[in-house]
Order: structure tokens, then C-alpha cells, then sequence
């Protein structure tokens, strides 16, 4: 039988790996969320050179779904991005990038845990 203290620990542990206060308690992202979906700024991937690897989306801290935007031909529209640049360090192939342009349409494309 599983102790439930165990279970709250490692629980804890796992939301706080998953940004979890940030992501679904923290009230502050609510404005954030708005003003960040019409950034001009946002990340995209070039298909040209990607090679479906998956370390962006293992090293995303927000858990964004890159390659279902890439594969949409999309700019990284997720309100869940913080920008913080650390997909385009990791991907062996350099192929993300700021970008600066404007987007039509959106969808929240982001692993939930
Ligand atoms: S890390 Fe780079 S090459 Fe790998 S899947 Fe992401 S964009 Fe593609
Ligand atoms: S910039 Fe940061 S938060 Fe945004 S998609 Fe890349 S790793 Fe994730």
C-alpha cells in the first residue's frame, strides 16, 4: 500500500517540475495571456531545417507542443510561451528563431499534466 504522504510529496515535486502555480493558479498570466497573444515576437521553427528530434519540446519549461505549429505552419503561438529563448539554445539544428510578424487564427497547443 502506498503511504499518502508519499504520494503528496511526489506529487508536489511533480507540479513543481511542471510550473504548475504558474501555469494554472498564479493570477498574473491572465493579462499576460491577452497582450502576449498579439506579440509581434514570437518563436517559429523552420521546417527546412528541423529534423523532428524533440529536444525543444523536452526542454520547453512551459511544455509548449512546438512541432504541432511548425507542422501547422505556424509562428509558436501559445499564450503559454515565456519567451525565454531556451528552445532556440537546444536545438541542435538551429532551426528556431525569433521572428517578428503578425498571425491569424490561434490555438492553445500545450501538453497538459
Ligand atoms: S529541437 Fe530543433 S530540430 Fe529538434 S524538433 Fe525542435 S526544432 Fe526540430
Ligand atoms: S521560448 Fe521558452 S517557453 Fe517559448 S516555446 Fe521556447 S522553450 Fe518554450
Amino acid at each position: 500500500m502506498i503511504k499518502p504522504e508519499a504520494v503528496s510529496i511526489e506529487q508536489a515535486f511533480g507540479f513543481a517540475n511542471n510550473r504548475a502555480f504558474c501555469k494554472y493558479v498564479c493570477p498574473v498570466p491572465v493579462l499576460q495571456k491577452i497582450t502576449s497573444r498579439f506579440s509581434l515576437l514570437k518563436v517559429k521553427i523552420d521546417p527546412a531545417k528541423c529534423v523532428d528530434c524533440g529536444m525543444c519540446e523536452k526542454v520547453c519549461p512551459m511544455d509548449v507542443k512546438l512541432l504541432e505549429y511548425k507542422n501547422n505552419n505556424q509562428r509558436v503561438l501559445s499564450t503559454e510561451c515565456i519567451w525565454c529563448d531556451t528552445c532556440i539554445y537546444e536545438c541542435p539544428q538551429n532551426a528556431i528563431a525569433s521572428t517578428i510578424g503578425l498571425d491569424a487564427g490561434f490555438k492553445e497547443r500545450i501538453n497538459y499534466r
